[in-house]
């Protein structure tokens, strides 16, 4: 098997820095946990901010550092632009899903991918690139993975080694052009609270982007809207040997809630693309009082109102069937589709597109089917577009990364840190707000 190329020299002069930054970023459990007392959700995370802000004032980054939620902030001066530029930022999250297990990663480098199904020495874990069909673009690629038994955590720590060995790298090189750049690494953005504490006057930034996509070349600027239900049954319990004509169990209700719902359609498993769903995922409870928890995700708000009311007419119907039982239903807000916001600033992706080009890529537009950190910080008033990072089966023992695209990705920040300095990027941050 031949070795791949790189997407450009530059890629590939930047290759061995990064693998070398992301396996020792990989090896810190920075798993995050929700119901959160406290920022970051677990002291791992602050553990890799201390690093990485070590390793920033080593590449010469003098203000690197960690605040007292977890967040490392850094910044580097522009070159190559008349001060009073634009100000940009590169934002990826330190912490990993809980999902899967995170403590004791023992990254894997699979040189030169020859096609066939590699099998991972824990657990019996394979990658079959019949199963993973992404795979097989990669052939003589370098992937790396973790041992079988963790996740390997290119989500985002792909998005963290990008950006490190980019600024590492402009930070070296007095000759490439940049703008005024901020850095952020948040930390609990598995748990949707990445933003919740991001210091956006602070940050000051015309526009940034989340360096957390997925395949070679993605350009997200679309995520889904999204609502998480909680609907609590009240039954009537007795005791079940005493229990005729009196007992109203709220657990079997529940179930026929859940039971009842559209499983054909708006599930996750039977829609794609810009299908929305709901999704049932956790269900608890006793006869007396049982809980359901699902979900609710669209790219279209007025549609996940009409999912969200579809979920509560069902539930209603169920219960109300059932007059001794009753039913609380709250809905609690998680994220909004960020298109419109980064509609009203088409200059944060015309520039990604640029930066991507400049690299060799045809930009890839498509919509996520999720959240990112961009989905609350672009409503929060910071557009945010995400660009891909090179890694896949992201939050499962399977996930994997390619080097050559994960240095796609930091020669794509390089790429795009030049054409902030392009005089029509400098003008229209100058007609836009804040610069
Ligand atoms: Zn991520």
């Amino acid at each position: 098997m031949a070795p791949a190329p790189y997407t450009s020299a530059l890629a590939e002069s930047l290759a061995p820095d990064l693998l070398d930054r992301f396996q020792r970023y990989v090896r810190v459990d920075t798993q995050s946990r929700p119901q959160r007392t406290g920022s970051p959700s677990t002291p791992g995370q602050l553990d890799l901010g201390r690093l990485l802000v070590s390793e920033l004032h080593e590449a010469g980054i003098a203000d690197a550092f960690l605040d007292d939620n977890g967040y490392v902030v850094a910044s580097l001066h522009p070159v190559g632009v008349e001060s009073g530029g634009p100000t940009i930022g590169l934002i990826a999250h330190m912490d990993t899903s809980p999902a899967a297990p995170g403590k004791g990663v023992e990254p894997l480098v699979h040189r030169e991918w020859d096609g066939g199904v590699i099998e991972l020495p824990r657990e019996g874990t394979r990658l079959d690139p019949a199963a993973m069909p992404e795979m097989n673009a990669k052939l003589g690629h370098d992937l790396v993975t973790g041992s079988g038994d963790t996740l390997l955590g290119a989500d985002d720590k792909a998005g963290v080694a990008a950006i490190m060995a980019a600024v590492a790298r402009l930070a070296a090189d007095p000759q490439l052009p940049r703008p005024h750049l901020r850095i952020a690494f948040t930390p609990d953005e598995e748990i949707g609270l990445g933003a919740s504490l991001f210091d956006i006057e602070r940050f000051g930034a015309l526009c940034a982007y989340t360096i957390d996509g997925s395949e070679l070349g993605q350009l997200q600027d679309e995520t889904f809207s999204a609502v998480e239900v909680t609907l609590t049954v009240h039954g009537v319990d007795v005791h079940p040997g005493y229990a005729t004509d009196k007992l109203v169990s709220a657990l079997r209700l529940a179930a026929r809630i859940i039971a009842a719902l559209p499983a054909d359609t708006l599930a996750p498993e039977t829609t794609s693309g810009r299908e929305g769903f709901i999704h049932p995922y956790s269900i608890s409870g006793t006869p007396g009082q049982a809980q359901v928890t699902a979900i609710v995700r669209d790219f279209d708000d007025e549609r996940l109102e009409r999912h969200v009311a579809l979920l509560k007419r069902t539930a209603a119907d169920v219960v109300g069937a059932e007059p001794r039982a009753s039913l609380e239903f709250d809905v609690k807000p998680q994220y909004r589709n960020m298109r419109r916001h980064l509609d009203a600033a088409p200059y944060a992706t015309d520039a990604a597109e640029e930066a991507m080009r400049a690299e060799g890529l045809d930009p890839i537009r498509v919509p996520i089917r999720g959240g990112t950190d961009g989905s609350l910080l672009s409503e929060m008033g910071l557009p945010t577009p995400n660009i891909f990072t090179g890694g896949h089966e992201f939050h499962s023992v399977r996930e994997w990364a390619s080097v050559q695209d994960m240095a796609a990705s930091a020669a794509t920040i390089i790429r795009l840190a030049e054409v902030w300095t392009r005089p029509q990027f400098v003008a229209a941050a100058a007609n836009n707000g804040r610069s």
